[in-house]
């Protein structure tokens, strides 16, 4: 289907594919200086001290709860209302996600409240998302894990750049996890970034990002006879110099388009607040949000109606997110459905607008007009 605005589009010209060409001629395409750029450059965006590069989002949280040796039987506690990976991410290593609510419809990120409540003797950290680039709760959050001595890992995915309190999301708990794909704020294709502040993590992520091996074919490249140990079974989750290279040209575009996903997520919400039937989460947002998506609420019944509205003008739209637990592969989980009576209500509620930093405003007039015709001429 082609779609006149679809849910998110590149912003990528010239500059990224000149950048690219570039390393394709340089005869190295592998981990290695460009990549090792991206991760400075990006390290200093956000303010912290190690960032490390991977193949993709889902790979950084897999390796976060590697590094924090969640295994069998032990727990971390999660939002249901994230994208699948943040829990799939754990399972596959064996540990097991245990869903809390989020703190209302108004507010869809994890409940603080929830949160310590779920807290067992199994629970090893907790895993918060800052939903559409819009920050949790970190104060109370960081609070509570201080108290019970639990690590925190941040979702990111949708936050790059993004800032609560002058402070940049991902660099709040013990790990922070980004995602570079494609409908990402800032794109690589696939890929992903690790970050934090504790350097013996930092140590233990480059290690098993590449096999576990003490040295990079980078390094051993520039090195006569140069060997290496494996200290420990990793994987191959490195990211390589194209997109690396591209990376970096999209982090130059990060703030300012972040800075239009705002501008324009703001004309939405002063069109849509006079609409009725039509609710705003996150109306009393924090200063800085990454605006990766605009979500709104509509009556559950009609939802299928302004889905076909819109399609039928050639706007897409989607659902963030159908909750994790109510997924096949989750099953056993489903006896905490009673327990996320906000995270499906939301779930059965929102929809998930156009937002992009070349969206037109004359779309979000458009968007905003069918919405409030298709609710007004509601049966
Ligand atoms: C995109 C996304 C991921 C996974 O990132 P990939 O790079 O696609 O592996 C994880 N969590 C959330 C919330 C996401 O939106």
């Amino acid at each position: 289907m082609q779609w006149r605005y679809p849910l998110c589009d590149l912003t990528l010209d010239e500059a990224e594919i000149a950048a690219v060409a570039d390393t394709l001629r340089s005869g190295w395409l592998t981990m290695g200086p460009q990549t090792e750029a991206l991760e400075a450059e990006f390290a200093a965006l956000l303010g912290i001290k190690h960032a490390i590069a991977v193949a993709n989002g889902t790979a950084a949280l897999q390796l976060a709860y590697h590094l924090l040796d969640i295994r069998e039987k032990q727990e971390a506690i999660m939002p249901s209302l994230t994208f699948v990976a943040t829990a799939n991410a754990l399972v596959v290593l064996g540990g097991r996600p245990r869903f809390v609510d989020i703190a209302s419809i108004l507010e869809p990120t994890i409940d603080p409240v929830a949160i310590e409540a779920a807290i067992t003797a199994s629970t090893r950290a907790i895993v918060i998302m800052h939903y559409g680039g819009y920050a949790c709760r970190m104060e109370e959050i960081i609070a509570i894990a201080r108290k019970y001595n639990l690590a925190v890992i941040e979702d990111c995915a949708h936050a790059p750049g993004a800032e609560l309190q002058g402070r940049k999301l991902g660099t709040f708990g013990t790990i922070g996890c980004f995602s570079f794909f494609s409908n990402k704020n800032l794109t690589t294709g696939e890929g992903g970034m690790l970050v934090t502040e504790n350097d013996e993590l930092a140590a233990r992520a480059r290690l098993l990002r590449s096999h576990g091996m003490t040295r990079s074919s980078w390094a051993r490249h520039q090195q006569a006879g140069a060997s290496y140990d494996v200290l420990e079974c990793g994987y191959n989750f490195r990211l390589d110099e194209m997109r690396a290279t591209l990376g970096r040209i999209q982090l130059h575009r990060l703030i300012s388009n972040n800075a239009r996903r705002r501008y324009l997520s703001a004309r939405y919400r002063s069109l849509l607040a006079t609409v009725s039937n039509v609710v705003l989460p996150f109306q009393k947002a924090p200063e800085r949000p990454a605006c990766h998506l605009m979500p709104i609420l509509v009556p559950s019944a009609t939802r299928a109606r302004v889905v076909a509205a819109l399609a039928q003008r050639g706007i897409q739209t989607s659902i963030h997110y159908r909750p994790v637990h109510s997924f096949t592969a989750y099953r056993d989980e489903r006896e905490m459905n009673d327990s996320l009576l906000r995270t499906n209500e939301f779930a059965a509620r929102e929809l998930t607008l156009p937002l992009y930093p070349d969206l037109p405003e004359e779309a979000i007039d458009e968007i905003a007009a069918v919405i409030g015709e298709t609710l007004a001429n509601q049966p």
